[in-house]
């Protein structure tokens, strides 16, 4: 897609309003608009950003880091590549931007761009990666200022739960189909009012984008159902939380073949793929920071919840941190793929994809090993076995994973030090903010926020 091109399908579907967006620090979808007349010209020049903002937390606290102040701007350039038509909104359309600086280069402190970068990593190692973000969503209706009820109280994938949901869900799958979006399922969950739809695999920058959409999607059809839906990982302590999980294959650049797939290997997974596994793990406690960021976050990551709580991997294993998806039968070859449970939706996708292909990439290079395949739900362990395994608890606060991040010359050297400086203070101050507060006031400032 070109200028051109996004104006010629904007006009066509009487758009008079595009959404120039971006995921910030905090990992909220922020962005300015442009009328039509306007789009052309601001699709090549670019809109002004303050510097900033990169440096505003959740909360909207502007954090004091240098060079993120009020002087300066950046300019989001809109990627036409992301145009979608917006079924939910009259008369709009939305793209994802990339910070550019004044001097026309990308700019260090830009998430989507990080995750260029890592893709490019990717590349010069013969390499691309398909991936999917799995996402989970608690529906509620408000029952009094502040109150909010869950549409239903039925069982995991239970036919009540569907009948609770079928309008709001048919809306859902009608408004991905009109962005060009696949899903590849929908079902509810365990928790009350939780329902998820995964979306269909693509190249790590759709799917990020494509996790932006869905964030979008979601809200906005279930607010003209008379709902609120809640993508915060635990909208309710006592239930199930909301993951996100990641799942990825990789694939050679030039032949197009799943370079996760060995007939030969009892998982079927090849040796670049436990490699690929043992970085993610061995970098794990700091790539949370990264996959599971928000305060909130930490509340979901408890054993027994299938959130996944401990550096363990298995083959469809719900418990461990990584899980090797058994392939679809027939076709093995192209659908084994590795997941990631320790993920959710209040992540900024682009720093959470960026950070597993860094994490994954080193274990590639240094050929790391992930150690033997955990059969059973590691939380049932005694901590001797645990340890005897290599099996470690996750960090249980995001202060703790901002420290692990921190301590990681990896994933801080993937990031590079302007983008790592203004994350990390953010998401210190969003850590300070709610530490020093209620449970009331962190579900209050998350619930509706992603
Ligand atoms: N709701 C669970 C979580 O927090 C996941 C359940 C599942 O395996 O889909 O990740
Ligand atoms: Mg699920």
């Amino acid at each position: 897609m070109n200028i051109d091109q996004v104006v010629t399908q904007c006009q066509a579907a009487g758009v008079r309003l595009v959404r120039l967006l971006y995921c910030d620090n905090g990992c909220t979808i922020r962005g300015k608009l442009a009328p039509m007349e306007r789009l052309a010209s601001r699709m090549a020049g670019g809109q002004g950003l303050t510097l900033a903002m990169q440096a505003m937390n959740m909360l909207d606290q502007l954090q004091p880091v240098p060079g993120l102040g009020p002087v300066g701007e950046v300019r989001l350039v809109p990627d036409p590549n992301s145009l979608v038509i917006l079924p939910y909104a009259p008369h709009s359309a939305a793209m994802m931007c990339d910070m550019i600086k004044l001097d026309r280069t990308p700019w260090e402190v830009c998430p989507r761009t990080f995750l260029r970068r890592m893709i490019a990593r990717l590349a010069d190692a013969g390499m691309t990666m398909q991936a999917a973000l799995e996402g989970e969503f608690s529906l509620f209706r408000e029952a009094g200022p502040g109150q909010y009820t869950p549409i239903d109280t039925g069982l995991c994938f239970s036919t009540i739960s569907m009948a609770a949901a079928d309008d709001v869900v048919d809306a859902l799958v009608a408004a991905f189909a009109a962005q060009g979006i696949a899903i590849d399922a929908y079902y509810p969950e365990l928790g009350h009012g939780q329902h998820e739809m995964p979306l269909h695999h693509a190249p790590a920058l759709r799917a990020a984008d494509n996790q932006i959409w869905f964030r979008e999607t979601v809200r906005n059809v279930a607010a003209q159902h008379g709902m609120l839906a809640s993508l915060a990982p635990k909208p309710m302590p006592d239930q199930a939380g909301n993951g996100c999980h990641i799942h990825w294959s990789l694939w050679d650049l030039a032949e197009q073949r799943n370079l996760l797939y060995d007939p030969a290997d009892p998982c079927l997974l090849s040796q670049p793929g436990y490699h690929f596994i043992a970085g993610v793990l061995a970098h794990l406690p700091g790539l949370l920071a990264l996959t599971t960021p928000s305060y909130n976050s930490f509340r979901r990551l408890q054993p027994h919840f299938w959130s996944s709580a401990y550096t363990a991997w298995g083959p469809d294993n719900r418990e461990a941190a990584v899980r090797v998806a058994s392939g679809q039968w027939g076709s093995e070859a192209s659908s084994i793929n590795l997941e990631l449970k320790a993920a959710d939706a209040s992540c900024n996708p682009y720093l959470a994809l960026g950070g597993l292909i860094a994490a994954g990439l080193d274990g590639l290079a240094r050929q790391l090993s992930p150690g033997d395949a955990t059969l059973v739900d590691p939380g049932n362990l005694s901590d001797a076995e645990r340890a005897a395994r290599g099996i470690h608890r996750y960090p249980t606060t995001q202060a703790a994973a901002l420290d692990a991040l921190e301590a990681d010359p990896v994933l801080m050297a993937a990031l590079g030090p302007e983008l790592a400086t203004a994350y990390i203070a953010v998401k210190r101050s969003e850590y300070a903010a709610f530490a020093a507060e209620d449970v009331a006031f962190e579900i209050k400032h998350h619930i509706f926020k992603f």
